[in-house]
């Protein structure tokens, strides 16, 4: 297959209307947001779902979120609006944020792979929002990767993964927040399955106190069974391995820096993902500064560009763990199922 690749400043009109005829008539779209990119189908036709997982070599039982343009469509999308939602939408929407309710009967089961829940999301980036007008219908879309490996958040990377096996690609430069949005289940006490750039804390600024899935920051246990289907699949891994280290900053680092002089010295390629406040103390050795500890947003939106750049280079990645508080949550859990929770900490 021919894949066409559309920039989103010079050929904005034309690219969006021409991907949404695609979306409409069943083919595959991958398009900037604000979060990751996404591969998008036309979220009401099972069949057109169907070539996102075999695109992907996504496991049929991962659930879609359908991403919509205007809050009110989420009205035909789930059985009712409870208030809850109402509230966060309010607060969040247009933005890096999931809701998960009881699904309507229009929607397909490839999209929920047979849950009675659906997932749903308004994105804030202009180019999604007017390509998910153009599509006229609400559109499914995981990330635009092969499945398992870091989510691109460049065109770039979808084209790496991507070329040759779907229509179209619409390049929009980089992605604002680097990590997926946050995803929220409204059924029962509402529950944080995946964290993102809408953090606990705002969340619970909206509609008082959520829990957190015990699987966002460690391996499920056998027997375990997985709230988000996500979350049970490896993800997020390059070429190589990835080792985190525990600890403050200045034991996160000489942890990195004994493990590194072993493993060169054993012949092996190492890199470090350091940060500014740790800059100084991988003097000599090979390091990637990818953003601020005191703003863990500047490592969320440079972690899975980092894991890219360097997969398949090195053999091992070192990185710090990071508090995990606000957005420091997302991170460490992108981190820690990138390295298979592959932890150091003495
Ligand atoms: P991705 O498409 O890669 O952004 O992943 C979407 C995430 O949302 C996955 O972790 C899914 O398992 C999760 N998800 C989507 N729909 C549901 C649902 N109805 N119930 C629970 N988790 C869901
Ligand atoms: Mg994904």
């Amino acid at each position: 297959m021919n894949t066409e690749i559309f920039n989103a400043k010079t050929q904005k009109e034309n690219g969006t209307n021409y991907a949404g005829r695609i979306i409409r008539s069943g083919g595959l779209v991958a398009f900037p947001t604000e979060t990751v990119y996404g591969l998008g189908a036309n979220g009401l036709d099972g069949e057109a779902v169907r070539r996102i997982f075999e695109a992907k070599g996504r496991p049929s039982d991962n659930p879609l979120i359908l991403h919509v343009a205007k809050k009110s469509d989420v009205k035909e999308l789930w059985s009712h609006v409870p208030d809850n939602a109402r509230r966060l939408m309010d607060a969040f929407w247009p933005g890096p944020l999931t809701i998960i309710f009881v699904k309507s009967d229009i929607i397909p089961d490839e999209v929920t792979a047979g849950l009675d829940t659906v997932a749903v999301r308004m994105p804030e980036h202009k180019t999604a929002l007017a390509l998910i007008r153009a599509a006229g219908v609400p559109v499914a879309a995981p990330s635009a990767n092969i499945s398992g490996r870091p989510s691109p958040t460049s065109a770039e990377h979808v084209i790496n993964d991507m070329d040759g096996k779907i229509d179209v690609i619409i390049d929009g430069g980089a992605c604002r927040v680097g990590v997926e949005s946050t995803v929220i289940t409204l059924v029962g006490k509402p529950t944080i399955l995946r964290p993102g750039g809408i953090t606990r804390e705002m969340i619970e600024n909206v509609i008082g106190e959520v829990d957190v899935s015990p699987a966002v920051l460690r391996p499920l246990k056998d027997g375990e069974v997985a709230a988000s289907p996500g979350m049970k699949h490896r993800h997020y891994a390059p070429d190589c391995r990835v080792v985190v280290a525990e600890g403050s900053w200045r034991r996160a680092a000489s942890i990195i820096c004994r493990e590194y002089e072993i493993a060169d010295a054993m012949g092996e390629r190492c890199v470090i993902l350091g940060t500014e406040q740790t800059r100084s103390c991988y003097h000599g050795m090979n390091y990637d500064i990818i953003g601020d500890r005191d703003d863990p947003s500047s490592l969320c939106a440079e972690l899975f560009a980092a894991l890219r750049r360097w997969s398949g280079k090195v053999d091992v990645i070192f990185a710090e763990a990071i508090p995990e508080s606000e957005q420091g949550l997302a991170y460490m859990n992108r981190l820690l199922r990138a390295s298979g929770f592959n932890v150091l900490d003495r």
